[in-house]
């Protein structure tokens, strides 16, 4: 089922195999018929992961970044919708030479063209793919199908492994591994076997469980892997290797291991364990509640990053969700924020929740908490200072209200027109641009660099016509892009606040759990220094 951990078993398999010196690539197969994840809600969807070619996928490939320190680009994203977008255009173009084009193969077929495209491209050793959704289910069918056609086509070549969850039943206080005999008849029911059953489960995997599902499923016992849940997801990778995973795959290829080995990873994994002091950072935005449940996976980019950088610094993340909604209904909750180490406005879109977030950054101003905004938490902090520093009341972004008097962030030129014909789809400024940073800043102080590269994922701007006013109040521009002068990065004087910063690119996307990303890094250490 979704949420399992195919995501980090798959990024899991590929650090294994990069550790034991092999070349990996990875590929997420997305049943939805969306041609990008850039159209999905974030509720619905989790966070849209952009790339640094400025793919917006599935945040798996986040995962994939962070374990393999491989650039995920458009070629590492498959949809239902991208392969059957290609199919009919071929079919129009009669490159079918007047044949039928059926569903079975000319599907699989162009699914496994995707694959051995990525295969050509990154010369990989092993080109790992997740299959997205759940076996049993009809939308993921064909991905299967192209699965069971490539192991026919390439004998020896190709391995397979179910990821399967192994529910402990508060009322039975057992193991059941039903749900997983019943998911491998599905499976085999596509036509594949599992080499693997990577077993996801609360608590370790004792020998008489994978003894049963061995004999219910036709693998072997050593091939049954125990995936306990762990405290930070890259412990994964060390508890699939204590079941010796890696080797187990090499050598069905037929392959050793050419000897490294995980030490860095450990070392890491050891660090991230010993962080034991608490760090309270609020997350203020408004994708967060899906029903009853709280979905932190709209951001987890963002969380991620976060916890790089505070356990770089030796410090446990706490981090408090909180509604921005809550403060428009009800202003005085605006002091839970005093019991806060620093806040952080993540990016959005739309008008709803934003004034409760922008009363969260005049919050965060005047206090001197430090206060970091990713894109539209750079906009927003934009508006603020203009409305309550500035003296252009009800400043606002075009985005928001149309006809504002003060429209201190407007739509970037370039953008008026997707916008006038609904072309909404994959037409943001997206992906990497470079940025350079002013001198005696705190983007300076962080990234210790003039030029740096960060990925983008916006239409609205900081408008240019009111920088020199807000300058003069004490808002300093420390980051522009050279070829466009727009801004990259707003942050206050030093006289005024410790540390507050806003970005408009996005740079979560860029941190990696052994490479915590600078600015996370800066603003972290300002949290401490706040704490203290
Ligand atoms: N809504 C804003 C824009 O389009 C910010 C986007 C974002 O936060 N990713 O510019």
């Amino acid at each position: 089922m979704s949420s399992v951990g195919k995501g980090v078993t798959t990024s899991s398999i590929g650090r294994i195999l990069q550790s034991k010196g092999y070349k990996v690539s990875m590929v997420k197969c997305d049943m939805y018929v969306n041609i990008d994840a850039g159209t999905m809600r974030p509720t619905e969807h989790g966070e849209v992961f952009v790339g640094s070619d400025g793919i917006e996928a599935d945040q798996d490939l986040g995962n994939y970044e962070r374990f393999t320190g491989n650039l995920s680009t458009a070629e590492n994203y498959v949809t239902t919708g991208q392969i059957y977008l290609e199919v009919i255009r071929r079919e129009r173009n009669l490159e079918y030479r007047g044949e039928d084009v059926e569903v079975v193969p000319d599907i699989p077929n162009e699914i496994i063209r995707r694959i051995n495209l990525v295969a050509k491209k990154d010369q990989p050793d092993f080109v790992i793919i997740e299959i997205g959704g759940t076996v049993g289910e009809y939308q993921n069918i064909l991905f299967l199908e192209a699965g069971r056609m490539l192991r026919l086509r390439n004998p020896g070549r190709v391995q397979f492994a179910l990821v399967s969850y192994l529910p402990v039943p508060k009322m039975v206080g057992e193991m059941k591994t039903k749900p997983t005999q019943y998911a491998v008849r599905s499976l085999n029911s596509a036509g594949i076997q599992p080499d693997f059953i990577v077993c996801r489960s609360e608590v370790p995997m004792d020998q008489k469980r994978k003894n049963k599902l061995s004999v219910l499923c036709s693998v072997s016992p050593e091939d049954i892997i125990s995936a306990p849940d762990a405290d930070s997801i890259y412990e994964v990778p060390l508890y699939l290797e204590k079941d010796d995973l890696g080797n187990k795959i090499l050598s069905k290829f037929g392959l050793q291991s050419r000897k490294r080995d995980m030490k860095d990873w450990r070392t890491m994994v050891r660090k991230i364990r010993n962080a034991k002091k608490p760090l309270n950072i609020a997350v203020v935005g408004k994708y967060f509640s899906t029903g009853d449940y709280t979905l932190a996976d709209s951001y987890i980019s963002v969380v991620e990053a976060l916890r790089h950088a505070a356990w770089k610094n030796n410090r446990l993340p706490r981090l408090h969700w909180i509604n921005s909604e809550d403060f428009e209904r009800n202003p005085k909750k605006l002091q839970i924020l005093k019991n806060m180490d620093g806040i952080l406005v993540p990016g959005g879109f739309g008008g709803r929740g934003v004034e409760g977030i922008i009363s969260a950054i005049k919050f965060a101003r005047e206090k001197k908490i430090p206060y970091f905004g990713l894109c539209y938490g750079m906009q927003l902090a934009v508006i603020e200072f203009a409305r309550h520093v500035g003296d252009l009341r009800n400043a606002n972004s075009t985005e928001i209200d149309r006809d504002t008097k003060y429209p201190v962030i407007d739509v970037m030129e370039e953008q008026k027109k997707n916008l006038q014909e609904k072309n909404f789809g994959a037409t943001m400024r997206l992906g990497n641009y470079p940025c350079r940073v002013k001198k005696n800043t705190l983007a300076f102080a962080a990234y210790k660099a003039s030029n740096v590269i960060e990925r983008h994922r916006h239409r609205y701007e900081v408008n240019n016509k009111y920088r020199r006013q807000l300058e003069g109040k004490g808002m300093v521009f420390s980051g522009i892009n050279p070829k466009l002068d727009l801004v990259e990065i707003a942050e206050l004087d030093r006289k005024l606040h410790p540390w507050f910063l806003g970005t408009q690119f996005h740079p979560e996307f860029n941190s990696r759990p052994w490479a915590p990303q600078p600015l996370f890094d800066g603003f972290i250490k300002a949290a401490i220094k706040y704490k203290k």
